[in-house]
Formats: structure tokens, sequence, C-alpha cells
């Protein structure tokens, strides 16, 4: 069979024709002040035939600093090349509330610097009036902004309430002592107390690609990222083509029981995969292969049928047998040995 004799080198690699490759931060790039294992340079390496851009949810940091962070790891970053949070809502406010007009912003600097570029006027009250209530994370975000957003959020959007937009809803943020409450929670406490649901810009909504894919002037991007249910799903909601690398949050179980629409194009143990001849799965009489690994769904049983030793192709056979057996993964038996986990964890 000519597809099962496809050598390695032949296939294609997750770069192959691509002119802007869009990456995630945190467990794609780094983890905390430092680079994960293999990053930067498989970065430096894709920027040498693609344009090279930065997206994050985070609206604590400026553009500037992100880069400045960047840099310092071994990239080569101008503000420009970074996308965050606080300017996707910019894209989405402008087409709601052009600038000028006073926004009320619950947040830091990161975002505060993007609504005073954006040319609007910044109020931290209520009693200003403001056309519009901009949300992101930062820190130093109290009760008492929560209370001025609900304040002037208290009409329905259909009574003639204002606008009310969201960098993100992440519901947690890694900090050094754990896991913390992020955006998503504040925000989700300002809904509680008034009904309202605000408008989200970041990651997996999809403002902030669009702002990523407008300014670059992508025409085919990749985008990479290590969850699927915002990096994964963001991207193939606007259309683009999807790496999850196991660097970070989601494990290979994750991916296995990934949803449909937060299936990634390409599975990678580290970035230097990108660089690599990627092994299209074939499917033989219901049997995945990749490479010398081959998986089926067989009733409840999901069977390794046969082994590489490479454990990124034995995920990616499991993954296509299951995702193409329409059967969801909490009523099939899965064997351990499928989402074994050697991979880098922060
Ligand atoms: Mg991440």
């Amino acid at each position: 069979m000519a597809l099962f004799s496809r050598k390695r080198s032949t296939a294609p690699s997750p770069l192959d024709g691509v002119d802007t490759v869009l990456a995630d931060l945190d467990g794609v790039v780094y983890a905390g002040p430092g680079a994960l294992p293999f990053a930067v340079e498989s970065l430096n390496r894709a920027g040498e035939s693609a344009r090279l851009g930065y997206i994050t949810n985070n609206a604590a940091r400026t553009d500037a600093s992100v880069a400045e962070h960047l840099s310092s790891l071994g990239l080569d970053v101008a503000a420009s090349d970074v996308v965050t949070s606080p300017q996707a809502a910019m894209r989405l406010l402008a087409g709601i509330l052009p600038a000028p007009a006073t926004i009320l912003v619950v947040g830091g600097d990161g975002l505060v610097d993007e609504v005073t570029k954006a040319g609007y006027t910044v109020t931290r009250s209520a009693e200003d009036s403001p056309a519009a209530v901009v949300q992101g994370f930062a820190p130093e975000v109290a009760w008492t902004d929560l209370a001025e957003a609900a304040f002037a959020l208290k009409l329905p959007e259909d009574e003639a309430g204002i606008p009310w937009i969201a960098t993100n809803t992440d519901w947690t943020i890694p900090r050094d002592r754990g896991v913390a409450p992020g955006n998503g929670t504040l925000v989700s406490a300002v809904h509680t107390a008034i009904g309202r649901l605000a408008t989200v810009a970041g990651k997996p909504e999809a403002p902030i690609f669009e702002e990523a894919l407008a300014r670059f002037g992508a025409r085919k991007a990749l985008f990479i990222g290590d969850r699927l249910d915002t990096d994964i799903m963001g991207a193939n909601r606007v259309g683009i083509d999807s790496v999850l690398v196991l660097t970070g949050i989601d494990r290979p179980k994750h991916v296995l029981a990934a949803p449909e629409g937060s299936r990634p194009t390409y599975i990678l143990g580290d970035l230097r995969e990108l660089h690599e001849p990627y092994p299209e799965a074939v499917e033989k009489d219901g049997v995945f292969h990749v490479n010398g690994a081959a998986v089926r769904v067989a009733g409840a049983d999901v069977e390794i049928v046969a082994e590489s030793g490479v454990q990124i192709d034995l995920l990616r056979a499991g993954a296509a047998a299951i995702w193409a057996s329409g059967t969801p993964v909490f009523v099939l038996r899965v064997p351990e040995r499928l989402y074994d986990d050697p991979f880098h964890r922060p």
C-alpha cells in the first residue's frame, strides 16, 4: 500500500506553506519566567520562513513588556509583534462605540494603556457616566472596582444599557504560589450581581485572532497553543490550522477526550516537531495508523493494534481513532498506555 509506505521524510511539516505563525505564551514559549525546552530555537527557526506573532489573553502586561520578556529569552520581538487581549477588546469596542468616549476601566496598566492609545478617556467611577465598561485582570482589581462596574451596568443592554467588554474569561491565573482567580472569575462576580453577560475579546473568542490576522496580513496562519478549550477552540472558530504542544496545561488524556471544535490539526510533544514531517493518520479497515503505531475502536474498547515505540505517534493514532469513532470518550475503555505522558510538563 502506497499510503503505508510513506516515509517520515516525505510528509509535509506543520509549517509547510504557512506564512504566519502565531504563538500563545504560557505553556508554549515559557513557564514562569524561564523558556521551555526547545521553544526559543524552534520559533527563531520558524521565523526564517514565516512572520512570527504572539497572542496573549493576559491583560495585565503591555505589549512592550511582553516583547521585552520574550526578547530576554532570546527571541527577536518588537511590541508590535504582540497581540494582547486589551488590544482585541479595543478592536471590539471600536466597532460598537467609536472614540472619543469615556470608558470605565476595571483593570491595570496593560488595559489603561490600550484604552488611552485607542483615543478613549479612562474613568474609574460609574458617576462619570461612562459609555462602556472594559474589564481585564490585574492583581490590584478590588471589590470597589467590581462595584463601580455593577453600578455602570445596572441597565440591561436592551433597555439602553451600556456595552460591557471583557478582555478574556480565563477562570484561573497561575501565580508563583498556586492557582488564583482569573478575569473570568471576576467578570462572573459582576455577572452574578447584575444578570448581564459580557462580550469577550480574548481566546477562545474571535476578536483576538482577527486582530492578529489583520495586523500581520496572514494568508495561511498556524496557531500554536497549549490549551484545547481556549487556544485550539479559538483557532478552529476562525478557521486556522492549530498545533497543540504538550509543554503546558493540556495532557495526552485531554487530547484523547477533546470535543469536536477543540481538536488540533497537529499534536506535538515539543516545538522541534514544527520542523519535522508530520505523519498523516491513515485509516484502513477501521484501524488508524501513524507511522508504526496503530489504534482502533471496537465497540466500547480502544485497542492498541501496533506500537512503534514513539509515544507521540501512538497518541496521534489514538486521537484519530477516538475522534473518528464519534463515541464520547467517557463511555470508552481506553488503555492507559495510550495516554502515557513522557512529555515535558512545566
Ligand atoms: Mg498557554
